[in-house]
C-alpha cells in the first residue's frame, strides 16, 4: 500500500497551483517576487475567510461596525502613526553579492549565500511610496497603507457620531496592505501585498486589561471554531522588552506551519496612543463624552489584527491530509464547511439523458442556496479525488436507480460514507449535514 507522508509547503504549493487556488503574479513574466494571484478556488476560500470572520465580527455583534477606507490616505496620517518614522527593519547588504536581509533574522554573521561581508545595519522604512496626482515630488508622496487600521482611528469621530455608539465598541475593516518587507518567502505568508482583517476596539480607559483578555479567547477561538485543530494554535504573550512603545500588552496567535510557528494574528492593547496622536497632528476633537459620568476622555483601544492569506495558509496546511484509501492514497483537505470553497459537487454516473437532465435540475436547484460544482467526466472514483482534494464536504451522486426511486446517494468527504436520501430531501440533508 503507498505510504502517506506530512504536510509540507512543498505539496501545498503545488495543490495551490494544480487545482487553481493560488499562482504566482505575472507568472508568464517569470513573476514578481511576494506578490500571489487567488486562482477560480482561491477567490472562494478567501472570500469564506473574510466572510466568516466579517460575520462573527461585525454582523452577529451590537458593538462593532464595519468600515472600507481608501487605502491611500493624507500623508500626515503616517507621520501621526508613526510609521514615517519608525515603520522599519534593520537592512543589511552583502559586499560581495549584494543581497540583502533583515539583520534582526539572520543567524550568521556573513552572508548566506556567498560567505561575504555585510554591511552595518541600516533602517529600511516597509511603506510603498509614490505621487497622488500628475506631478512627481516630494510635495504630493502619498503611500500605499502598511496597516488598515489607521483608516479606523481618523474616522472614529465620523462612526462615533453617526452611529452614536456608547462604548465599548469597535470598527472592522478587511483590505489590502503593502510592505516592502525586506525578506519574503513561505509562499502567501510574507507577501508585500496582503490583507488583513483588523477591528479597533474603543473601550474605558481602566477597562483595557479585562477587554484585552476577552478579545484573545474571542480571536483564538474563533480559529479552532472554524475547523483548525487546537493542537496547531498556540498563544504567545509577548515580552515587556519586545513591546512597541505605546503597547501595554500584545499577544499572537501562532499557527505551526511547516516551517515552523509564525504569527496568524497580533492582537494589541495599544492605550490611547493612536487616537492622541491623530489629535495632535490634525488638531481635531477625537475625544469621546461619557453621558454616566459626564467626563470627556481619549478612549484606549484593543486592536486584534490579523492576516488574511496567512489565515487562507493556515486552513489549508492544516486541512491538508494524505489518507489511505483502498489501495491508495487520497489527497484530502478537511476543510470546515464554512472555509470550503465548494460546499457541493453533482456527479450523475453517466453523461447520457434522461439520467444528464435530472442531474442538471438537481445541480439547478442546489445551487441556489450553495457554492457548488458539476462534473460528469471520468470514474466516480476519480470525481470523488478531485472533489477531495478541494475539500468539497458533500458529493451527490445520482443513478440509474435515481430515476426510478427518486433518490440519490450522499457521499461525505471525511468518512466517505454514503447514504440514500429523496431527491425531495435533499436540500435538508445538506443543510444538517454542513452544520457544524
Ligand atoms: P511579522 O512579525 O510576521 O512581520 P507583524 O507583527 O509585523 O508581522 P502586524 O503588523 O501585527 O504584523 O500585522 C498583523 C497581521 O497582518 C499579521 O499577524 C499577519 O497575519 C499579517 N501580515 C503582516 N505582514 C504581512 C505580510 N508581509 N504578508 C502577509 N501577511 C502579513
Amino acid at each position: 500500500m503507498a505510504e502517506a507522508g506530512k504536510v509540507t509547503m512543498e505539496k501545498i504549493v503545488s495543490l495551490c497551483q494544480r487545482r487553481g487556488f493560488i499562482f504566482q503574479s505575472s507568472e508568464i513574466y517569470g513573476g514578481l517576487s511576494a506578490c500571489w494571484d487567488y486562482g477560480p478556488l482561491g477567490i472562494e476560500l478567501k472570500r469564506n475567510v473574510k466572510e466568516a470572520w466579517w460575520r462573527a465580527n461585525v454582523q452577529q455583534r451590537d458593538d462593532v461596525v464595519g468600515l472600507d477606507t481608501s487605502i491611500l490616505m493624507h500623508p500626515d496620517v503616517w507621520i501621526a502613526s508613526g510609521h514615517v518614522k519608525a515603520f522599519a527593519d534593520p537592512l543589511v547588504e552583502c559586499k560581495v553579492c549584494n543581497l540583502r536581509y533583515r539583520a534582526d533574522e539572520l543567524t550568521s554573521k556573513v552572508c548566506t549565500s556567498c560567505g561575504g561581508e555585510l554591511t552595518e545595519p541600516q533602517m529600511f522604512n516597509l511603506m510603498f511610496k509614490t505621487h497622488s496626482g500628475p506631478i512627481e515630488s516630494e510635495d504630493n508622496v502619498v503611500y500605499m497603507r502598511p496597516e488598515t487600521a489607521q483608516g479606523m482611528f481618523v474616522n472614529f469621530a465620523n462612526v462615533q457620531n453617526t452611529t452614536r455608539k456608547k462604548l465599548p465598541f469597535g470598527i472592522a475593516q478587511i483590505g489590502k496592505s503593502f510592505r516592502n518587507e525586506i525578506t519574503t518567502g513561505n509562499f502567501i505568508f510574507r507577501c508585500r501585498e496582503f490583507e488583513q482583517m483588523e477591528i479597533e476596539f474603543f473601550v474605558k480607559p481602566g477597562t483595557d486589561e479585562q477587554w484585552f483578555e476577552y478579545w484573545v479567547n474571542q480571536r483564538f477561538n474563533w480559529y479552532i471554531n472554524h475547523g483548525i485543530k487546537k493542537e496547531s494554535l498556540k498563544l504567545r504573550p509577548h515580552d515587556k522588552e519586545e513591546l512597541a512603545h505605546y503597547a501595554k500588552m500584545c499577544s499572537d496567535v501562532n499557527f505551526l506551519f511547516p516551517m515552523g510557528w509564525g504569527e496568524l494574528e497580533g492582537i494589541a492593547d495599544r492605550g490611547s496612543f493612536d487616537l492622541t496622536q491623530h489629535m495632535e497632528h490634525s488638531g481635531k476633537s477625537l475625544t469621546y463624552f461619557d453621558e454616566e459620568t459626564k467626563q470627556t476622555f481619549v478612549p484606549w483601544v484593543i486592536e486584534p489584527s490579523a492576516g488574511v492569506d496567512r489565515s487562507v495558509l493556515a486552513f489549508l496546511c492544516d486541512a491538508y491530509a494524505e489518507e489511505p484509501d483502498k489501495d491508495e492514497i487520497r489527497t484530502v483537505l478537511h476543510l470546515h464547511p464554512a472555509i470550503a470553497p465548494v460546499k457541493v459537487a453533482v456527479l450523475p454516473l453517466s453523461k447520457k439523458e434522461p439520467l444528464a437532465e435530472l442531474s442538471r435540475k438537481i445541480y439547478a436547484d442546489l445551487r441556489l442556496n450553495w457554492a457548488c460544482q458539476y462534473d460528469d467526466a471520468q470514474s466516480i472514483g476519480r470525481r470523488y479525488r478531485r472533489q477531495d482534494e478541494i475539500g468539497t464536504p458533500l458529493c451527490v451522486t445520482i443513478d440509474f436507480q435515481s430515476l426510478e426511486d427518486k433518490q440519490v446517494t450522499i457521499r461525505e468527504r471525511d468518512s466517505m460514507a454514503q447514504i440514500r436520501v429523496g431527491i425531495s430531501e435533499l436540500a435538508d440533508a445538506i443543510k444538517d449535514k454542513l452544520k457544524r
